[in-house]
């Protein structure tokens, strides 16, 4: 049997760990981006979430949770580039607390910080 030099064995070890972390941040997957993509913080008193079922929300494929978007539809939300399209950075977003906010489109109720819908535009 061949014997590995210690050597090569660093070295495949160092290309091995490299790769992966590329594919990790390629992905979109590293423990950073799950991490804050987490809903959070209570719903403000005297507001209620928008229904999924609201017309305008329908329309715009609008959901809570940015991961249950319709992905058929709407592929362009899973490219990489748009990994941090959420409510909480759309132009149309205003924060009420760390989970939730008004939207001046989807307007019958509050939206997820952590929702999207096809009229998602960058805050300047
Ligand atoms: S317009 Fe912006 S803030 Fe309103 S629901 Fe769509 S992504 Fe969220």
């Amino acid at each position: 049997m061949a014997k590995t030099s210690r050597k090569t064995f660093l070295t495949k070890s160092l290309y091995l760990v490299t790769s992966l972390s590329l594919i990790e941040r390629g992905l979109g997957l590293s423990s950073e981006v799950v991490a804050e993509n987490k809903p959070s913080g209570s719903i403000p008193e005297g507001f209620t979430p928008v229904s999924e079922s609201d017309p305008t929300a329908k329309a715009l494929g609008f959901h809570q949770d940015a991961k249950n978007t319709d992905f058929t539809l709407y592929p362009e939300r899973k490219e990489t580039s748009a990994k941090n399209q959420f409510c909480k950075h759309c132009a149309q977003y205003t924060k009420l607390n760390e989970g939730w906010g008004k939207c001046n489109i989807v307007s019958s109720g509050i939206v997820s910080s952590f929702g999207w819908c096809s009229a998602w535009s960058q805050r300047s």
